[in-house]
C-alpha cells in the first residue's frame, strides 16, 4: 500500500483509513493538493524531472507534523488531518506551501512550484465516493481562481459547474439540430437613409426567451472551446442565406461577428474559404467584425490572419470600439476598414458632453485614417441627427430596426 515512486501511502491505504474513520465517527479534513502546471514541468524539463518533483513534494508533505499523506494519481496528494478547526486547517495549508517552497530552493528546481488545494470536511453519513467527488470539485474551484489557490467544497460551485456542463451539452445539441437562427439588423447610410448592409446576430430562440441572452451563450462557448464550432455554424448558415436570398443581399454588405479564438486559427480560415467557394460567395460583400480586446495578446498574428482574408477581398470592422482597452495604436497597426463606436457612447451622446467629445475625436481620427464609421445602438432621432452632423457614416439601432429573422426582412423589402 505504498506508492512505488514517492514512498507515500497510496490510494488503497487512503480508502482503508477513511473507511475506518467513517466507522469510528471521527471528524477529519481532507486537502487534495495538486502541483500546478505539472504537465508543463514534464514537457519542459522531461519526465525524469517531473518524477523528481513528485518525490520531493511527497517528502516535503511527510515532514509536516500532525498529518497523513497519500499519493493519488499524477501530481495529486491527499493530506488528512484529524481536525476541523480553522486554525489547524490554516496552519496545515501554510506549512504545505512553506515546505514546498523550501524544497524547491534546496533542490534548485527551476520550475515555478505552486500547489492548488481543494478541501473537503467529514460530515455524518458521507461516503468515500462523496469525499472523492467533493475533493475534485473543490480542486476545480481552486484552479478556476488561478494558480496557488485554496477552496473548500461548496455546493453553490457544484451547482454552477453542473449548469455550465448542461449548457455545453445543450449548445452541442442545438448546433446538431440547427436550433440556432441568424437575425439581421440593417445598417443605414446616415445621410441617405438607405440600407448599406446587415449585421448578422445569432439567436437561440429556445433559450433566449427563457433564461439567457446571446452574449452569455457566446461567453460560455468561448470558455468551453465550443465557439469555433459555433462560429463555423454561423458562417455556413450566413452563406446559405446569402445564396438563397440573392435578391436581397446582392449589393449589400454582410457583417459577421467572429470570435478571436476562431479567427486566429488556420483551421477556421480553411473552413471559411471552403464554405465561401461552396456557396459561391462574393468575398467583397463580407465584413468580419472582431473586437479589439480579443486580439491585443497577439497583434502580429492578428495582422497576419487579417492580411490573408483581406487579400481575397474580405473587409474588417473593429467592434465595440471605446470599451475595455481601446487603444489608438490598434487603429494604426491593424488593417481595419471600419470602426464601430460602442453603444455605451451613443447612449449618452446627447446628454454627456464628454461622451460627445470622445465620439467626435474618434470620428475625426477615422476620417484622417480613411476608416469608415458605424454607430451602434442608435435609439433616438436626436442621436441620429447629432451623429450625422458629426460626420459618422453609418448607423444601426432600434431607432431604425431591431434585429429580425429573414422572414420579417423579406416582408420589409418586398
Ligand atoms: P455586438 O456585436 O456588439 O452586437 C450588437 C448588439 O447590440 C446586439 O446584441 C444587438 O441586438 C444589440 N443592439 C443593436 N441595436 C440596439 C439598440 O438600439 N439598443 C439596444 N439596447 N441594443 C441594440 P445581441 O444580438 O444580444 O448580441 C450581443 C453580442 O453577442 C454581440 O455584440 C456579439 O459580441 C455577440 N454575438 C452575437 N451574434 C454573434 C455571432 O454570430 N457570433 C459571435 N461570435 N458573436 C456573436
Ligand atoms: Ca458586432
Ligand atoms: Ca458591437
Amino acid at each position: 500500500m505504498i506508492d512505488v515512486l514517492t514512498g507515500n501511502k497510496n490510494r488503497e491505504a487512503f480508502e482503508l483509513r477513511i473507511n475506518d474513520l467513517i466507522q469510528e465517527d471521527q471528524k477529519f479534513t481532507l486537502l487534495l493538493t495538486s502541483i500546478d502546471k505539472f504537465a508543463t514541468i514534464n514537457d519542459f524539463y522531461g519526465h525524469g524531472c517531473g518524477d523528481r518533483v513528485l518525490v520531493i513534494v511527497g517528502q516535503a508533505l511527510e515532514e509536516i507534523e500532525n498529518l497523513e499523506v497519500f499519493r493519488f494519481s499524477g501530481s495529486q496528494f491527499v493530506v488528512l488531518i484529524l481536525s476541523q478547526e480553522m486554525a489547524d486547517i490554516d496552519f496545515t495549508i501554510h506549512e504545505i506551501r512553506r515546505c514546498i517552497r523550501l524544497k524547491r530552493l534546496v533542490h534548485h528546481i527551476k520550475a515555478d512550484l505552486t500547489v492548488s488545494i481543494g478541501i473537503s470536511q467529514s460530515t455524518p453519513s458521507a461516503s468515500i465516493e462523496n469525499y472523492y467527488n467533493q475533493l475534485n470539485l473543490a480542486l476545480r474551484y481552486a484552479r478556476s481562481e488561478g494558480k496557488g489557490e485554496t477552496r473548500f467544497y461548496n455546493e453553490e460551485f457544484e451547482k454552477k459547474l453542473f449548469s455550465e456542463m448542461a449548457l455545453r451539452e445543450d449548445i452541442d445539441k442545438a448546433m446538431r439540430h440547427d436550433e440556432f437562427e441568424l437575425y439581421m439588423q440593417p445598417l443605414y447610410h446616415l445621410d441617405k437613409r438607405t440600407v448599406m448592409g446587415f449585421e448578422l446576430l445569432l439567436r437561440w430562440p429556445g433559450r433566449n426567451r427563457i433564461d439567457l441572452n446571446i452574449g452569455e451563450i457566446i461567453e460560455s462557448a468561448e470558455k468551453s472551446g465550443q465557439i469555433m464550432a459555433l462560429d463555423k455554424w454561423v458562417v455556413t448558415h450566413a452563406f446559405k442565406l446569402i445564396k438563397e436570398y440573392k435578391r436581397i443581399f446582392s449589393d449589400k454588405k454582410i457583417c459577421i461577428n467572429i470570435s478571436a479564438q476562431s479567427f486566429l486559427t488556420y483551421d477556421f480560415l480553411k473552413f471559411y474559404l471552403r464554405e465561401e467557394e461552396r456557396y459561391a460567395i462574393d468575398p467583397n460583400l463580407i465584413e468580419i467584425e472582431i473586437t479589439e480586446y480579443s486580439m491585443m495578446h497577439n497583434l502580429k498574428r492578428t495582422i497576419r490572419m487579417m492580411m490573408i482574408y483581406k487579400s481575397r477581398g474580405i473587409q474588417f470592422s473593429l467592434d465595440d470600439f471605446g470599451t475595455k482597452y481601446s487603444s489608438i495604436n490598434y487603429l494604426k497597426e491593424l488593417p481595419f476598414d471600419t470602426l464601430k463606436i460602442d453603444k455605451s457612447y451613443i447612449d449618452s451622446i446627447c446628454e454627456d458632453s464628454k461622451s460627445k467629445a470622445i465620439v467626435k475625436i474618434i470620428l475625426d481620427l477615422c476620417r484622417e485614417l480613411g476608416l469608415s464609421t458605424i454607430s451602434e445602438g442608435i435609439e433616438t432621432v436626436e442621436q441620429e441627427i447629432l451623429l450625422k452632423q458629426m460626420g459618422c457614416d453609418f448607423g444601426q439601432g432600434y431607432y431604425f430596426d431591431k434585429p429580425m429573422p429573414i422572414t420579417d426582412l423579406i416582408q420589409r423589402v418586398s
